[in-house]
C-alpha cells in the first residue's frame, strides 16, 4: 500500500514549536524516518543530497532535480537542484545567518561535514531530542498502522504453528517467514531471526544452514512494514517434546512478558515495567541469562524512543508504543523469548499481538 498522508502542515507547526522552545533558528534532515514524518517524502540513501531545511519562517526541501517527481506537494516548497548545482550552498542560502542548527541524527557526516565548512558560525546539534519529543506518542492513524502490521504478523505466527520445520534449516524457515510477512499483509519484510538449538542462545542469531531438529528450542523474531509502520513479535516454538526444563525456562519468560505488559499504564516508569520482567526471571534463577532490555519503542523505526530499560526514569504517556521483550538465553544450550508490541492507551494498554504465547510443538 501506499504510505497514508498525514497532517504534515500541523507537524511542522509542532516542529517549530519545538525549535522555539530549544531556541533553534533552523532544523535540517536527510535520510531516516525524521523527514518522512514532516513530509511524507522519503529521501534515498544516495550521495546527492537530499535535505528539508526548516527554519521559522521557511520549509524548503532541497532535492536532487531526476527525484522530484517523487515528492508529494506538502506545506513546504520544493527545490530541485541540478547536477551541476551545489545543494550544500543551497541549503546554506535557506538557514542564512543560523547560529544554532540542528541535523537529524541519520544525516550522513560527509554532508554534515561540508555544512559545517558552509556555515562556520553556527553551532551543530542534533535533531534527536526534538524529533523523538513529536514523534514518541503515536497518532490515532499512526496506532492503527501499528495495530494492523501487527495483526499481520500474528497470523504470520498462526501458520507457522502448523510448519514441518524439522529437517529445514534456519535460512529455509527464515525465507518462509519473510514470504509469509508479505503474504499476510506487509509492503515488505524487514528481518527474521530463526535461531535453533544452541544458536538461541544469541540474540540477535542470524540464520545459517543449521539443520532444525527433535527436540530444538526455535527462536523466531521477525518484522515487516506496513504503510510505513513496523512489526516486530517473537515466538518460541519446539520440536517435537519440550523436555521439563525446556518447559520450565519457557513458562519463566511467559510469565516475565505478562508481568511486564501488566504493568504498563500511563505513568508507569520504564524502569518499573523492565524492574516486573526481570524479578520475575531473577526470582527463577535465570537472572545472569536474561542479558538485554525489556523493549523498545516501534513506529516507523523498528528500534525508537521509549526504550524500556532500568535508566529510563520518564514516564509513558498514552499514544507511546513498545516491545515487552524478555528472554532467557543459556549459552551453548537454547533460548527463549517472547515479545508483543504494546500501546499505552488513556487507562492502561492495548497488546497489539495477540498470537499464541504457550510453548507450542511442531514437527
Ligand atoms: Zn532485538
Ligand atoms: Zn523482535
Ligand atoms: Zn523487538
Amino acid at each position: 500500500m501506499e504510505s497514508p498522508r498525514f497532517d504534515y502542515a500541523a507537524r511542522i507547526d509542532r516542529a517549530r514549536a519545538a525549535m522555539a522552545e530549544r531556541e533553534a533558528d533552523a532544523l535540517l534532515l536527510s535520510v531516516g524516518p525524521d523527514l518522512p514524518y514532516l513530509t511524507g517524502y522519503e529521501a534515498m540513501p544516495l550521495e546527492r543530497l537530499t535535505m528539508l531545511a526548516l527554519t521559522p519562517k521557511d520549509a524548503v526541501l532541497v532535492v536532487p532535480e531526476l527525484e522530484a517527481p517523487r515528492v508529494e506537494p506538502g506545506p513546504f516548497e520544493t527545490r530541485p537542484w541540478g547536477e551541476l548545482e551545489d545543494p550544500i550552498d543551497i541549503v546554506a542560502g535557506v538557514v542564512g545567518g543560523a547560529r544554532s542548527v540542528l541535523v537529524g541524527d541519520h544525516t550522513w557526516s560527509a554532508f554534515l561535514l561540508s555544512l559545517q565548512d558552509a556555515l562556520p558560525d553556527a553551532r551543530f546539534a542534533s535533531a534527536g531530542p526534538l524529533m523523538t519529543s513529536l514523534r514518541i506518542r503515536k497518532e490515532p492513524d499512526e496506532i492503527g498502522l501499528l495495530r494492523r502490521a501487527a495483526h499481520a504478523a500474528d497470523r504470520v505466527v498462526a501458520r507457522l504453528a502448523g510448519l514441518e520445520m524439522s529437517s529445514l534449516t534456519e535460512r529455509e524457515v527464515a525465507r518462509i517467514v519473510a514470504d509469509w510477512t508479505v503474504e499476510e499483509g506487509h509492503d515488505v519484510d524487514t528481518f527474521k531471526i530463526v535461531a535453533a538449538g544452541p544458536n538461541g542462545a544469541s540474540p540477535h542469531h542470524e540464520p545459517t544452514d543449521r539443520v532444525i531438529a527433535e527436540g530444538d528450542m526455535v527462536i523466531i523474531d521477525f518484522g515487516g512494514r506496513l504503510g510505513g509502520y513496523c512489526s516486530d513479535t517473537t515466538r518460541t516454538f519446539v520440536v517435537e517434546d519440550p523436555t521439563p526444563e525446556q518447559q520450565e525456562v519457557h513458562a519463566v519468560v511467559l510469565a516475565a512478558q505478562r508481568a511486564a505488559a501488566q504493568a504498563v499504564r500511563p505513568g508507569a516508569i520504564p524502569a518499573e515495567i523492565d524492574a516486573a520482567a526481570r524479578r520475575i526471571i531473577e526470582e527463577a534463577g535465570y537472572g545472569e541469562y536474561f542479558i538485554h532490555r525489556t523493549g523498545h519503542g516501534i513506529g516507523l523505526e523498528v528500534h525508537e524512543n521509549p526504550y524500556i530499560i532500568e535508566t529510563n526514569s520518564q514516564p509513558v504517556e498514552p499514544g507511546m508504543a513498545f516491545s515487552i521483550e524478555p528472554g532467557i538465553y543459556l549459552p551453548g544450550r537454547f533460548g527463549v523469548r517472547i515479545e508483543d508490541i504494546v500501546v499505552v492507551t488513556d487507562d492502561g494498554v492495548e497488546p497489539l499481538n495477540r498470537s499464541d504465547h504457550s510453548l507450542v510443538s511442531v514437527g
